[in-house]
């Protein structure tokens, strides 16, 4: 007797071989069998014909991180598919702290993951934050050890390199990770206290998770280069000896495209275990305060609002605001309510609104909002990631950044509905077997989750049905709020989350995502 037999659907089971007409047979967590099921008892069926099944996706680079402690059902994720989110990207997140780093990190984070001082309950470890998620939300997670978080720890926001103690506390940090479950180690070479870290430097704390194949995952230093941030990544993993992998790696001219993709090719893949993710859009979402001069950090996050004053810090923001085309960047979220009426609104609108000039108009507003300003970037043409998109060492990271009522980046709600949908039938960048592969077993299997990211007998029974000419994604810029459609029923730990494409509202408790261990 089967608790669930899902029939007559078309089987993609992740690893790209071609798909075929097979019943998929559940009992409790697992997929115990597959085949010719027509026969077989099972409390209940779902009728899957003209359906794709597959393996739950896996997505590897978000800023779900609190959002799954806050809201047991995030539904932006869960409606295109995604089973499992990696979390605490960038190297900058809510554990580890100690109860003086805490409050920084909830006060810094704010613009990603609207984390309240008041909704923190005393964790400190990676390890006690996990088992704070166990159960706590439909989706599975499974953690990075954010690096900003570790070297804080270790030795303050500071400039200066670590001494030799500093680093044999950094180095114990790095294996206490990943004897608590973590995929490696994430850096943001352009984020607060990582960016003084030195090549050097993080190839010494990488080093220790190189017995257990730890991942080196980073957003590179983009502000020296895309490449030449690549490159520091390639030599980090190269010295540690780990594998690598680059975050939301793009580029923005076709020469830059080239070049970039020429060096992973020839060079990237034979030094190290090498693979990247990005999401299916040019135009990017970050915060207002990413564009602030690094001086402003050496005191750590509540150090920076008496210096926003100061007029040499103001004139070097301008100098980096240059770059940046204001008309087409526009206000994602902010905390205050007096300003929420420039959501959705460019800065350039706003700099004309406040009448001073730009800089400091908008320093003015990170001093009003604690700096919690998100930005939406919507220049640029998606066409431009393709070639990433379709290259075989690329799989799926949504970086999706939500706000419920923010004016967000689409790909919060469209990604995987794009890499499926457009992507295979509009701009036949890949098969859908390939599209799939992209979004569970290539991520699973990289990022060491045991058992999951493959349709086979045995593994867990995360499984995602979809309807193949239907799937697509509608969130936009103007209107990011929409789901994708032709996602028809989600399972979590054989758990179903999404029923014809709607939230499953009588869940058990505790809920089915599962804090998950690299390789266990
Ligand atoms: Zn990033």
């Amino acid at each position: 007797m089967y608790d669930l037999i899902i029939e007559k659907g078309d089987l993609i089971d992740g690893s790209r071989a071609p798909r075929r007409r097979l019943d998929l047979g559940i009992r409790g967590d697992r997929v115990t069998s597959i085949g010719d099921l027509s026969g077989e008892k099972a409390r209940q069926r779902l009728d899957a014909k003209g359906k794709i099944l597959a393996p739950g996706f896996v997505d590897v680079h978000n800023h779900s991180d609190a959002w799954l402690l806050k809201i047991p059902h995030l539904l932006p994720k869960t409606t295109q598919g995604f089973t499992t989110e990696v979390i605490m990207a960038d190297g900058i997140s809510y554990a580890p702290v100690n109860p003086y780093t805490a409050p920084d990190w909830i006060f810094y984070m704010r613009a990603l993951n609207a984390l309240l001082y008041e909704e923190y309950t005393g964790w400190q470890s990676l390890g006690e934050y996990m088992a704070a998620l166990n159960g706590r939300s439909v989706q599975n997670a499974i953690t990075h050890l954010p690096y900003a978080n570790v070297r804080v720890l270790a030795q303050g926001y500071g400039r200066a390199a670590p001494d030799d103690f500093q680093m044999s506390q950094i180095r114990g940090m790095v294996e206490q990770g990943m004897a608590e479950g973590a995929v490696g180690v994430s850096t943001g070479l352009d984020y607060l206290s990582e960016f003084f870290a030195s090549t050097a430097e993080l190839a010494e704390a990488c080093a220790p998770m190189s017995a257990q194949g730890g991942l080196y995952v980073t957003h590179v230093r983009y502000r020296k280069g895309t490449l030449a941030g690549v490159k520091e990544a390639v030599e980090i993993g190269r010295r540690a000896k780990v594998p690598v992998h680059i975050s939301h790696l793009k580029g923005t001219t076709p020469e830059q495209i080239d070049a970039i993709l020429s060096y992973i090719d020839k060079t990237a893949v034979q030094e190290v275990d090498f693979s990247f993710d990005v999401y299916p859009y040019l135009p990017g979402s970050t915060m207002l305060n990413f564009i602030l001069p690094y001086e402003v950090w050496e005191e750590g996050p509540m150090g920076v609002l008496p210096r926003l004053k100061e007029p040499q810090i103001r004139a070097r923001f301008a100098h980096g605001l240059a770059t940046y085309k204001l008309d087409q960047t526009f206000i994602a979220w902010l905390p205050g309510k007096e300003n929420s009426r420039y959501l959705g609104k460019s800065l350039a609108h706003y700099v004309a609104a406040v009448g001073k000039p730009a800089a400091d108009a908008l320093c003015d507003l990170l001093i009003e909002e604690h700096l919690a300003v998100l930005l939406v970037f919507h220049y640029g043409d998606d066409q431009l990631v393709f070639p990433f998109l379709a290259h075989e060492k690329y799989m799926m990271g949504t970086d999706g950044i939500y706000f419920p009522d923010g004016a967000v980046h689409p790909r919060m709600y469209g990604s995987a509905g794009r890499l499926l949908g457009s992507c295979v039938r509009d701009h036949h960048l890949f098969s859908l077997e390939d599209a799939v592969y992209k979004l569970s077993a290539h991520p699973a299997g990289r990022f060491g989750l045991k058992d999951r990211g493959l349709l086979k007998e045995g593994a867990f029974a995360d499984v995602v049905v979809f309807d193949p000419q239907a799937v697509a994604d509608r969130a936009t810029y103007q209107d990011p709020h929409q789901y994708c459609t032709g996602i028809d029923h989600v399972f979590v730990n054989g758990v179903q989350i999404i029923r014809e494409s709607k939230e499953v509202k009588d869940l058990p408790s505790p809920l089915p995502g599962r804090s998950l261990r690299f390789k266990l």
